[in-house]
């Protein structure tokens, strides 16, 4: 799990992979160019995270 902040409404956006295409869920701002992130949560709100990342890339 990556993390990256949107450089327009600044706020963190999820995903399993740090690569290819990366829109700001929230703005819609192309993130792809922007830095990686770790992200630091415990055990139950990664598990989150991640279902909520996998259902995306269902979508
Ligand atoms: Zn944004």
């Amino acid at each position: 799990m990556v993390r990256k902040e949107c450089a327009v409404c600044y706020r963190a956006s999820f995903s399993s992979s740090g690569t290819g295409e990366w829109d700001c869920p929230y703005c819609g701002e192309d993130l792809s160019s922007e830095p990686v992130l770790p992200i630091e949560v415990n055990p139950v709100f990664r598990q989150v995270l991640e279902r909520e990342a996998d259902r995306r890339e269902l979508e």
